[in-house]
């Protein structure tokens, strides 16, 4: 008991160094410390140092001589002790019972307090070393205090009895509370130590004193204003900047754990920048995009599925979100498609590359059993371009297990022209073999050809009409040199006919050129082409289309006829091409 009035008996169970400090300093406030309880050898050190002349008892002891008892134990340790004093009775009617542990509120006193004690927490936002200069150290510190109604007088005057600033944070909130204050404070020393070792490398002698007016002035800053005191690269929306500082960090003898902090890190302050309206969408993209470009630069193998649920297994479920991008083909692969595969690793962290003849979009008299298959040739040449992760290569049953599919996708209006009158059901079975394909894979982005400019009209429509959560990427048609639209078809092509097959792409070439003299003359200029090579060249249709109905326009809106398509049989071959054409004199 204290010698002196209104002062209290102070009871520290746990002399671990805010323990002991808080010990320290309620004693230099006139309070009696009655004894102290720590295992560690350390504790007992700190005891005999910050208060010398404090027995050192057993807990039991401590909480029996105490009328301000301080349970500063690690946090996880304290709802343990505080259910085991209780069991053993030991708590007492007045007692007051205060933690210290940042996540508690005084619920975790419960027992305490059903055993009359009044149970308060306080928790020092701040850090302590152990030693006497934390005196210092507690002065105006703030301190968050929980407790019930009754009680928080009691809880206020002894955190202004200890030096420091009262805040009172509910019992709810104490766990977010401590969540920020550790993601500020602890995780800060880790950002700043890494940065430390960085500068070390460079043969600055002093990492400390060089960094520390630019962090300190950062971190004034973000303490005052936020999001609002950011500054450097990425709120520049420099991405050339973060891409030399992503291969710097990549480099052999940089800490492991570096790369991914300032990525992490860097990827928050983009989205936050972004969100507060301080970078374009545009260049937050283009800024994550530098960071991810470790990981495209390594050369990847595809990883080879066959089932949905090697499928399944193979793409990831990475929390961090990698994009990912999907590539659907047929096979018996050309520069085109490669083109297609290039540009998802561009937009995408993940690319997947579908490889499936589907029958369902064949007609009976059409190409399905003669349709090339070259999965060795496709193989290496997705290989070779070390972007691929993932390659689905499914067989009929797998896709369609129980036969023909009952249900399926309805092209519409747009399914009975141009391709559709040629290839009834085609676009039905295309369809519905994307849209299967889209949930198997799940991709945020899916890339297509223009060639197919047709098919990619209703792929949009699709995506649009049935609420699919993907972008739609399209890119332009890939030609051999001499002008020719590359194509897997292009393969049943004598050499003759490959030259007679010349004329589709030369009908698109000249149609464009024509373009100046208006549609008619578009039309006419394409025709003229076609018809220098009617022996061989047997044209199903030539049309000039809005792109958004696939119909030629009315006569009074003929400036919408902006793409020109082409379909005709060469030898037994059935050939596609198409061009937009562009009014604009210049
Ligand atoms: P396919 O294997 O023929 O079903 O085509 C798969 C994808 O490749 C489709 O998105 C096509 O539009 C695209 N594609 C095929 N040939 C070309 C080409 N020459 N240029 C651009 N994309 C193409």
């Amino acid at each position: 008991m204290s010698d002196r009035p209104g002062r209290l008996g102070v009871g520290i169970v746990g002399a671990g160094r805010v323990g002991a400090v808080l010990g320290m300093v309620l004693r230099g406030a006139g309070h009696a410390v009655v004894g102290a309880s720590g295992v560690s050898e350390a504790s007992r050190d700190r005891i005999a140092d910050l208060l010398p002349g404090v027995p050192v008892l057993d807990v039991e002891q401590v909480v029996e001589r105490a009328e301000l008892l301080l349970l500063t134990v690690p946090d996880d340790a304290l709802p343990g002790l505080v259910t085991g004093l209780a069991g053993l009775g030991r708590f007492t009617e007045g007692q007051l019972v205060v933690h210290t542990a940042g996540r508690f509120g005084v619920r975790v006193l419960e027992p305490a307090r059903k055993a009359g004690a009044i149970p308060l927490a306080i928790h020092p936002a701040m850090t302590f070393s152990g030693t006497a200069l934390d005196r210092a150290r507690l002065n105006g510190a703030p301190f968050a205090v929980t407790a019930q109604e009754d009680a928080l007088p009691i809880a206020i005057a002894l955190v202004v009895e200890l030096g420091g600033e009262p805040v009172v944070v509910e019992e709810g909130a104490r766990g977010r509370y401590h969540a920020a204050l550790a993601h500020a404070s602890n995780h800060l020393v880790t950002v700043v130590a890494q940065a430390r070792t960085l500068l070390s490398r460079t043969g600055v002698d002093n990492p400390g004193a060089l960094m520390a007016p630019l962090a300190q002035a950062a971190l004034d800053g973000a303490v005052r204003m936020g999001d609002a005191a950011l500054t450097g690269p990425v709120a520049r929306g420099d991405r050339g900047t973060v891409a030399e500082h992503v291969t710097e960090l990549s480099a052999p003898g940089v800490e492991s754990d570096v790369l991914p902090t300032y990525r992490a890190l860097a990827r928050a302050t983009a989205e936050r920048a972004a969100r507060a309206g301080r970078l374009r969408s545009a260049d937050r993209d283009a800024v994550l995009h530098a960071l991810d470009a470790p990981l495209r630069q390594q050369a990847r193998q595809p990883r080879v599925v066959r089932t949905r649920a090697e499928l399944k297994a193979a793409l990831s479920v990475d929390p961090t979100h990698r994009r990912r991008a999907v590539v659907m083909t047929m096979g018996a692969l050309h520069d085109g498609h490669l083109e297609l595969v290039r540009r998802a690793a561009a937009v995408a962290d993940e690319v997947v590359v579908t490889i499936f003849v589907n029958p369902l979009q064949f007609g009976p008299d059409e190409d399905l059993d003669r349709y090339p298959r070259t999965w060795e040739d496709d193989l290496a040449k997705l290989t070779g371009l070390g972007v691929v992760d993932v390659l689905f290569a499914p067989d009929v049953a797998q896709m369609y297990p129980h036969g023909e599919p009952q249900i399926r996708v309805n092209a519409g209006e747009l399914g009975t022209v141009l391709e559709g009158v040629a290839r009834p059901g085609h676009f039905d079975g295309m369809l519905t073999v994307v849209a299967k394909l889209l949930h198997l894979t799940r991709p945020d982005v899916a890339i297509f050809g223009r060639k197919d400019a047709q098919q990619l009209s209703l792929i949009r429509a699709m995506v649009a009409d049935l609420d699919m959560d993907v972008e739609i990427v399209a890119i332009p048609i890939v030609r051999e040199p001499d002008g020719l639209a590359m194509s897997s078809r292009n393969a049943f092509l004598s050499p003759s006919q490959r030259e007679s097959a010349l004329a589709l792409s030369r009908a698109m070439r000249a149609g464009q050129e024509a373009a100046p003299d208006g549609p008619g003359a578009v039309l006419a200029a394409a025709a003229a082409q076609l018809q220098a090579a009617a022996g061989e060249v047997g044209v199903d249709y030539l049309e000039l289309v809005d792109p958004a109905t696939l119909r030629p326009p009315g006569a009074q809106q003929q400036e919408l006829a902006t793409l020109l398509l082409v379909a005709a049989t060469v030898g037994t071959t059935r050939l596609i091409d198409n061009a937009v054409i562009d009014y604009s004199s210049d």
